[in-house]
């Protein structure tokens, strides 16, 4: 090893041990902590900015078919985004999969959805929708896997997924 690829060495060892240190210490996030006022928009403004499929689950409360979403396989580091207005709904790190065919989440990112009682299934259910849009995601039930025990159904539809090596949108309206 002559005098160069001596000092070479020395100095590509530093930056790989932070690569290892980064990769050793979890999972990587999206910073999706950001300040936010909700939308007062109606809902037929989000019309030819979404599918109609999506436009129906969003904006008319419809449930997707089970299996439908290819999200509900996507196991990749990432950030689950609202599919209207792009707010970051779900860190992929919450996510797991609960065998029903729709995306799954143990917990949402803090503060960024709310929630309301419904009666569509008779039984009351809690909804939660996006807290910036009010674009309606899913339903939230008490079977979830520990600690929380919450499991977050979500419609696959409702979401985007941005992967961690991609940028997030800014917020869209
Ligand atoms: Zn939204």
């Amino acid at each position: 090893m002559n005098r160069r690829t001596l000092i070479a060495g020395l100095m590509t060892f530093p930056a790989l041990s932070v690569v290892s240190r980064l990769s050793l210490g979890g999972a990587q996030t999206h910073e999706v902590a950001m300040k936010f006022t909700p939308l007062e928009v109606p809902h037929s403004y989000w019309r030819d900015k979404v599918s109609a499929q999506a436009y129906e689950v969003l904006f008319e409360e419809a449930t997707e078919p089970a299996g439908s979403s290819p999200l509900d396989d996507v196991d990749e580091e990432g950030t689950f985004v609202c599919a209207a207005c792009y707010l970051p709904m779900f860190d992929s790190e919450s996510k797991f999969d609960s065998g029903t065919g729709w995306p799954s989440f143990t917990q949402p990112i803090e503060g960024h959805m709310a929630t309301k009682q419904d009666f569509k299934m008779i039984w009351p259910r809690t909804e939660y929708h996006c807290a910036r849009c009010g674009g309606h995601q899913g339903h939230v039930f008490n079977d979830g896997p520990p600690p929380r025990g919450e499991r977050w159904c979500n419609n696959g539809l409702a979401l985007r997924f941005v992967p961690i090596d991609e940028t997030l949108p800014e917020l869209r309206a």
